[in-house]
This record gives C-alpha cells, structure tokens and sequence, in this order.
C-alpha cells in the first residue's frame, strides 16, 4: 500500500539508483525506484566488468546489475518498470515534488527525489558498431583497455575525452590510432601536448570510420580521408569510440539547474541540487569519472544526502 506522500522517489536502474535504493530502504525511507527505457543502465551492454571492487574473477553487467537489483528488493525497494515523463519540482524547503509516469496519467507526492538517469555514449551510426559492445568496440578506456595491452586499437573522436583515452591506452597498447573527423583537434592544448609527447599515437585527420570489420569480434576498420580520397584498412582490436556522452536530463530542462552540456549542478562535494530535497547521483552529474563505482559511490551519497534533509525538515 502506497503512502500519499513519499520519502524518495529514485528515477533510474544503474549502479547509481540502485545503490541509492539499498541505503535509503535501509534508513527506512521506503524508497520507489522507477526503471526506465533501459533496465539496469548503461552496464547491461557490456559482456565483462573487470574493474568493480569485489569482484576478483570480473562479472557480466546482466549478472551485476541483476544482483544490484535483489539486493534493492531484499530491503523492500518498490521497483516500478516504468520510465518518469516529467517532473514538478518544489522550490519549497520541505516542499512536495511530483513525478508523472505513464504518459502524465498518474503522479507520485514525494518529499525527496533523486534523480539517476546516467547519460548514453553518442554513437557513430555504422554496421555491426551496436552488435561488437564489449566484442572490441568499446566506449570506455579505463574499463576495457586492460583487454587490448600489447595490441593495436584505435580511437574515434578530438575532443578532451578522445585524447584523455588515447592518451591511457598509449601507456598499455602497442599503437594508438587517434581517428579524427575534422583536419584539427578540439582537446585542450595541454591534452594535445600530451599527445604529441607519446610515440605509438598516430593521428589520422580528416577521416571517417566507413566500416567496421568483423563478425564475432572486432578484426579492423576502413578509414576514409576525405582530403586525399584515400581509404585505408586498419586491423585492430580494440575501437574506442569517444565522441561525448548525452546526460539523460530531457524531463528536468528548465526545471533543475543543468550545465551547458546538460549534467545536472550539484553542490560541490554533495548531491544537492540548486532544488530542496531533489538530489543527483552518477553519470547524469558526472561528466568527469563516468564509472560503475563512482555511479554507486554518489548513490550512497544522494541517500544519506536526502535522509539528513528529511530529519532536518521534520526537526524545524
Ligand atoms: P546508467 O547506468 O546510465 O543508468 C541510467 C538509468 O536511468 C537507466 O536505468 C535508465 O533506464 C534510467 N532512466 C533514464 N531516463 C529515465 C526516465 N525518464 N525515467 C526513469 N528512468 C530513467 N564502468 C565501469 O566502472 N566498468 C566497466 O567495465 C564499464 N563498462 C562499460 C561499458 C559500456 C559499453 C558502457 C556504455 C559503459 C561502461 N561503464 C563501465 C560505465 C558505466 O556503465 C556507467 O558509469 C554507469 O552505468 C553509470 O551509472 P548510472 O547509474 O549513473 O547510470
């Protein structure tokens, strides 16, 4: 049975969410956690999480997030499988928050919200790239890189985050090919200088990924440079594909203080947002680590974030 009005209305399924749900059903906050377009998040797309404290022989990101999942239920998370449409939140200290679902036909009263909707990888929008996740094509060198060592891969992209990548996997991978579309990098100088400093990184400009290679795993790609016309084939192992991340934050424009690139402003060193009792955990105000226990380790945070500010509102 419902209560009129909630504690903690968690919006999301990843690391961030459900880690949030263990701690604030725990602190009896009885909390109710919607699903949304993609059960589990980000990490049910890849085959082996191999950088998790607690894991020493690595897990699948189904098995993980499954186990994430029981674990929220064994301490009576109500788990909605539905995705939030939109929100009213309350510029009201101690203030009420409504949260439709289901196309705007129902709503949820909670005093505390937290919001864990994660962002989505860009993508390039060629065969097989969807199909070889976690097979060679990657979106995250820190979690896969470690697969590649010895080997040559490429990465996709000019901004900060393709050159911070290239960057970690020149120190693991034999050759690094740097794929960048326009005939200049975006990255800031001091990444570019990096760059230029590490011998086994070649820089393609001017190039496209025309196709990818490979049928259960990733064997190569074919690069076209659009200067000369010329097309190259690339074998590789391991593609990175690095050309930004979107934060989940469509249903809170206008509504909560969101950066220009859309992460959602928390105080520094917390979870709060610029609204009382709204709070924000994992990649959605996270442009910086993007990892499965830093997406955990805010979820912590957020819950213990909202349950001092309940306490404090029932004090005053
Ligand atoms: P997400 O995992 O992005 O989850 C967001 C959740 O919000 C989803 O459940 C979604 O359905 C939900 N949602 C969104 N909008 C709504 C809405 N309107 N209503 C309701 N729910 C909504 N990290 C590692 O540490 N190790 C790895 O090995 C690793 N491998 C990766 C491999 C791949 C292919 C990718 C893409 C990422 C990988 N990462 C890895 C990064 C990691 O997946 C993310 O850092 C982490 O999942 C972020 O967790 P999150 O909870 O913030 O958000």
């Amino acid at each position: 049975m419902l209560k009129k009005i909630q504690d903690c209305v968690i919006i999301g399924s990843g690391p961030a969410g459900y880690s949030a749900a263990i701690y604030a059903s725990r602190a009896d906050l009885h909390p109710i956690l919607f699903v949304g377009f993609q059960p589990g998040g980000q990490l049910t797309t890849t085959t082996s999480i191999d950088n998790y404290l607690g894991f020493p022989a690595g897990i699948s990101g189904i098995d993980f997030m499954e186990n994430c999942k029981k674990q929220a239920e064994r301490f009576n998370t109500l788990i909605i499988d539905q995705s939030v449409t939109n929100v009213f939140l309350s510029n009201q200290k101690g203030g009420i928050h409504r949260i439709f679902f289901e196309k705007e036909k129902e709503c949820l009263k909670s005093r505390g919200v937290i919001i864990a909707t994660g962002s989505s990888p860009k993508f390039l929008g060629i065969d097989r790239e969807k199909e070889l996740i976690g097979l060679g094509v990657s979106f995250c060198a820190t979690c896969d890189g470690f697969f590649h060592k010895g080997k040559e891969v490429a990465v996709i992209g000019g901004g900060d985050t393709a050159l911070e990548e290239a960057n970690y996997l020149s120190k693991i991978c034999k050759k690094v090919y740097l794929i960048v579309r326009k005939n200049y990098l975006r990255a800031s100088k001091i990444l570019q200088s990096h760059i230029s400093k590490r011998n086994n990184v070649n820089v393609l400009f001017c190039s496209n990924i025309t196709k990818i290679i490979g049928n259960d795993f990733l064997e190569g790609i074919k690069i076209f440079n659009h200067e000369n016309k010329t097309i190259t084939t690339l074998l590789i192992s391991g593609l990175f594909i690095a050309i930004g991340h979107i934060p989940n934050t469509e249903i809170f424009k206008n509504k909560l203080d969101l950066d220009d690139r859309g992460y959602v402003i928390v105080k520094k060193g917390s979870t709060m947002t610029n609204k009382p009792g709204v709070f924000a955990a994992g990649d959605v105000q996270d442009p910086n680590y993007r990892q499965a226990i830093t997406s955990a380790g805010t979820g912590c945070m957020a819950a213990l974030d909202l349950e001092r500010y309940l306490y404090h509102e029932k004090m005053e």
